[in-house]
């Protein structure tokens, strides 16, 4: 069975396609920037060999329409080459799954799409503004392209469809939650979800005896609580500012603060999303959010660079140390995505202020960088750490699957 997985950003989307018999990547690749002159056009196919021959093209892509025309012209064509594994694709192709960020408490399961979850999807963009819009053009492109296949939406929030009240709910007026659905959501889920269900096979127990904690750390940043295969914490809230510093968002913030900039500062309230959302975080403290940047600043004795991982790892550390105490102890703490799994010195950095707890990591298989997952905890921690790949998008090829199988 093909399943074509689609991303839709709101400048740039992303694509795989899996053989899910074995499931193996067949093509994959990415537009960026769309919308302006110079898009990026990345297209990447993988041969039986293990080879993988990439494209990369600088033409201007209109809108999402054409960008998706453009990824199916791609699937579709054929160098004529025996080792080509995806040509013809869009022919053998039996279902395509579309990652779509919030589904409110509407969707707590990926979900077959046609014009009720189509609407069902319009009706949360007020809950993020920034991310249903393009992943609904995303959808109605594809269905406008692809009208014969059956196509799923796989929510990042459904993973949390679990969290208690207590876990949910903001301190504020009931109103806002029953009325205006003003309550935490979480995201990251198909992340987590992955992270969990590796750390399970890892330790060969069943996810649904363990307590484990998972860290996703990447551009953005998440941390999950998840007692018996069940996620009852997540550091995210309503949208997916709150919690761990990230990259480019503040996390935790005193409301106050945007009062403070609106009535002293003046700012209107689009510029302290902005602010919030693409200027804080490690950008903000340091002035660069890719953390191997941030970590050559370091190198090199600049103090902001410094303070801003200390403050990184802190967070961090504070988050785990509370959903030790939401799981009743904790069997597994598990790293992902692209800080979680290369950076070594960060693992290292949040696990130091874990040693009241018994986590104690092991150096040298610390800094081993063995790919696939692996354990880094030493022989004398009360609890297993672990380095597992990220992989969301097989998550929701596994999804979009199983959805259409029910
Ligand atoms: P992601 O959003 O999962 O793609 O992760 C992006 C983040 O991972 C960026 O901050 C990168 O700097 C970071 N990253 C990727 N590779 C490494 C590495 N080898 N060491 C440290 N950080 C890395």
């Amino acid at each position: 069975m093909r399943v074509l997985i689609i991303n839709s950003g709101s400048s740039s989307i992303k694509f795989r396609l899996y053989d899910m018999e074995q499931e193996t990547l067949l093509a994959s690749g990415a537009l960026e920037r769309i919308g302006e002159v110079n898009t990026r056009s990345i297209y990447r196919e993988y041969t039986a060999s293990g080879n993988m021959q990439e494209q990369i093209a600088h033409s201007p892509v209109t809108d999402h329409t054409a960008g998706l025309k453009q990824i199916v012209a791609f699937l579709q064509s054929s160098d004529g080459s025996t080792h080509s594994r995806k040509s013809d694709s869009m022919k053998s192709l039996h279902a395509i799954g579309h990652r779509v960020v919030h589904g409110g408490e509407t969707f707590q399961a990926p979900a077959l799409i046609d014009e009720g979850v189509i609407e069902g999807i319009r009706e949360m963009i007020p809950l993020a503004p920034l991310h249903n819009p393009a992943n609904l053009a995303g959808i109605e492109a594809m269905r406008r392209l692809c009208p014969q296949l059956p196509q799923v939406a796989v929510f990042d929030t459904a993973f949390f469809r679990t969290l208690p009240p207590h876990a949910y709910r903001y301190a504020l007026p009931n109103e806002l939650y029953h009325r205006h659905h003003v309550r935490r959501y979480g995201f990251h889920g198909t992340s987590h979800q992955h992270a969990a269900g590796q750390a399970a096979d890892y330790l060969q127990q069943p996810l649904k005896k363990l307590r484990l904690i998972t860290l996703h750390l990447g551009n953005g940043a998440s941390a999950a609580a998840i007692r018996d295969g069940i996620c009852i914490d997540t550091s995210m809230g309503m949208t997916p500012l709150e919690g761990l510093i990230m990259g480019t968002r503040c996390g935790d913030l005193d409301p106050s603060v945007h009062f403070y900039l609106a009535r002293t500062l003046g700012m209107e309230f689009d510029k302290i999303e902005t602010l919030l959302n693409h200027d804080s975080g490690m950008k903000g403290l340091c002035g660069v959010n890719d953390m191997r940047e941030v970590h050559r600043l370091a190198s090199e004795g600049n103090e902001q660079a410094r303070l801003a991982i200390d403050m990184y790892c802190y967070r961090i550390s504070k988050y785990v140390g509370a959903y030790c105490v939401t799981l009743g102890g904790l069997d597994a703490l598990v790293f992902t995505a692209g800080i979680g799994e290369n950076d070594s010195f960060i693992r290292q950095s949040v696990c130091n202020r874990l040693s009241v707890l018994g986590i104690l990591l092991d150096h040298k298989r610390n800094q081993s960088g063995a790919s696939g997952a692996f354990d880094i905890s030493s022989e004398r921690s009360k609890v297993k750490v672990l380095v597992v790949p990220a992989n969301e998008e097989l998550e929701i090829a596994y999804q979009t699957v199983s959805a259409i199988n029910r």
